[in-house]
């Protein structure tokens, strides 16, 4: 790394050396001011480094007692503590939904606690003063040298050493859900908010170095044109500019107007190119962007993988084919289609793949969960959206070649107790992530309550997985509530089917009509009250906890959220009382 500042190297002396940073030569031969200050870069560049480890260090030490903690059969502990989070951590952050959307309160903890921590090592360590050196080279020309090089370098270093978490917290074939048990999309969060605060870093990081080099330094202009030329400079202005489009492509507004499918793919691309461009201009710091890069080609190199592992197929003859695997295809009215296939492929409940309509090429992927329960069958049910969705929903195909990667996410069942009481709250195609759920524990030895509550547009729209509630029904062990919202309001609104042995037919509270329809749709929608949904099934149950699977529209989601939250008491669990612990389990497939 080239000399920095006021060092001349060429009349000798000894070196030291900073990881991440120049080579310092001591003594300082420089006046005392300069000298002081150039203890202050090297100082607090060195303390910087050491907090960055501190950092990482706290990371993988958290991540260590998750990983114990979760491969933790469940005891009083777990259950308390897990009843405790969700009585206070589980509800939204309400009144910061302007700021972070439909945010629990627990992720907006965790990013607070993060802020805060690199906040303290922004500013730790750091000397804060100003000194007026004189500049050898022009007689009675002062620099105004402070402590603002010190800290722009260190919220640069931070910012450096945040990109393998981004990445991490990015990545789908993720070592965080492999560690902690949780599925990848539920780090989209903080992957957004550490985007930001990489951001904010870069952009604090240059107008604290402009200001130093076109301001504080003299003599002007000279001192700024000889800085803005040097290559690290190009680097460091490249990097920027490619961030900058990297956050600005980022936002809802940008998605909005370029579509999803232009945001992911120019995501990908400028966060190597970004890479790239920050090792060209701080080489120093690529302990911390090869690894990321690393990270980003390995999560890539994965899913190209398990793909083969899923298609390539040896045929008689000895040669390899890669093979897609044709789906039938149906197409029911609103835009919605189904997809039938048999597949050797098996997966967890809860779990999704990622789908690519082979018919158009492979450039893009989708993730969609399959309503089946796992075996030689698999069927998807999707909404056309604006995307590949409508594509597909506006097209007469009867079948489609598919590729699948995956399966990806978490099995949701697994750590379910025998006695546990299950309600299952859905909207719409919301109903493929519960109704695996319901046909493996309807067919399983659970003793507990089963319920499913589902929210449909329209009565025939049941017909997307009549073969699926005909088992369901067959088993005689789940409660089935259809609600359509969109019909005329009439008794038949609510539909409950009772299995043989629970006793409660009551019908469901509506929550009042309201009128934000079209046009076009002059009906009314009337849904469920979700609050007295919960209320009413946990208070049904006599023993054992409760899991409520909710997949559909946000709004629906913070509802329920709200509810299992107010039905936790952690006090009771402690003593035993497993009734009193209500876990929630939700699809952020619309985060
Ligand atoms: C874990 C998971 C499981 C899902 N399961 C189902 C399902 O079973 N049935 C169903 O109807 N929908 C499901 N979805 C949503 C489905 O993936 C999107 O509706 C679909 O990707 C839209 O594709 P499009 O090209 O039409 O999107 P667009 O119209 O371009 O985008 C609409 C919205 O879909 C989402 N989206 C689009 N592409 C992707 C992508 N590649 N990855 C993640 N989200 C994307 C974005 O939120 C975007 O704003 C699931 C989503 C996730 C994350």
């Amino acid at each position: 790394m080239e000399a920095r500042h006021i060092q001349d190297f060429s009349d000798g002396g000894n070196v030291t050396y900073h990881w991440g940073y120049a080579e310092r030569q001591v003594p300082c031969k420089n006046d005392v001011g300069s000298c002081e200050y150039l203890d202050e870069v090297y100082g607090g560049h060195d303390r910087g480094m050491v907090y960055v480890g501190i950092f990482w260090t706290t990371v993988i030490g958290i991540l260590f007692f998750w990983a114990l903690f979760h491969r933790m059969s469940s005891t009083r502990l777990s259950r308390t503590a897990s009843s405790i989070s969700n009585r206070y951590l589980l509800p939204e952050f309400k009144r910061g939904r302007w700021l972070f959307g439909r945010t629990t309160r627990l992720q907006v903890l965790v990013l607070a606690i993060l802020i805060g921590y690199l906040s303290i090592f922004t500013f730790a360590g750091i000397s804060y003063k100003i000194w007026i050196t004189p500049v050898k080279a022009h007689p009675g020309v002062y620099n105004t040298r402070s402590s603002l090089g010190p800290w722009s370098d260190r919220i640069g270093v931070i910012a450096y050493a945040l990109t393998p978490l981004s990445i991490l917290l990015a990545s789908r074939e993720s070592l965080l859900s492999v560690i902690t048990g949780l599925p990848y999309h539920h780090f989209n969060f903080l992957h957004r908010w550490l985007g930001h605060i990489i951001m904010l870093q870069s952009v604090l990081h240059t107008i604290g170095w402009c200001i130093i080099e076109i301001k504080l330094y003299q003599p002007q202009p000279s001192v700024a044109t000889e800085w803005i030329k040097q290559t690290y400079m190009i680097w460091g202005v490249v990097a920027l500019i490619i961030l900058l489009l990297l956050w600005g492509l980022s936002t809802r507004y940008a998605q909005r107007k370029f579509g999803y499918e232009f945001f992911r793919k120019a995501h990908w691309i400028l966060a190597i190119l970004y890479m790239g461009a920050a090792i060209g201009h701080w080489s120093g710091l690529q302990c911390f962007i090869i690894p990321s890069m690393l990270l980003w080609a390995l999560d890539r190199g994965i899913r190209l993988g398990r793909a083969a592992l899923i298609h390539y197929q040896i045929m008689p003859d000895g040669k390899g084919l890669f093979k897609t695997i044709d789906a039938k295809v149906t197409h029911f009215d609103e835009e919605i289609v189904r997809l039938d296939f048999t597949s050797q492929v098996r997966w967890s409940t809860g779990q999704h793949f990622y789908v690519t309509f082979a018919d158009k090429g492979f450039w893009q992927s989708h993730p969609f969960t399959p309503l089946s329960v796992s075996g030689p069958r698999q069927a998807y049910l999707f909404r056309g959206k604006k995307g590949e969705t409508k594509r597909i929903a506006d097209s007469t195909l009867a079948t489609l070649p598919v590729i699948l990667t995956g399966p990806y996410g978490q099995s949701v069942t697994e750590k379910l107790e025998d006695d546990c009481n299950v309600l299952c709250i859905t909207g719409g195609t919301g109903i493929t992530f519960v109704l695996p759920v319901l046909l493996e524990l309807a067919n399983s030895t659970t003793t507990g309550s089963l319920e499913l509550v589902w929210v449909i547009r329209h009565d025939h729209d049941r017909k997307w997985i009549a073969r699926e509630l005909d088992l369901l029904r067959a088993t005689d062990r789940v409660k089935i509530t259809i609600v359509t919202t969109r019909d005329p309001l009439s008794l038949s609104n609510v539909n409950t089917e009772s299995n043989s042995n629970s006793d409660d037919d009551k019908s469901l509270p509506l929550q009042t009509p309201t009128t934000e329809l079209s046009e076009k749709d002059t009906q009314t929608h009337h849904r469920p009250d979700l609050a007295s949904v919960v209320r009413d099934f946990v208070s049904s149950t006599d023993k054992g906890a409760t899991t409520v699977y909710v997949s559909g529209p946000s709004g629906m989601i913070t509802d329920v959220r709200e509810e299992v939250a107010r039905y936790n008491d952690p006090a009771k669990v402690w003593k035993g009382q497993q009734e009193a612990r209500v876990e929630l389990i939700h699809d952020e497939r619309l985060e």
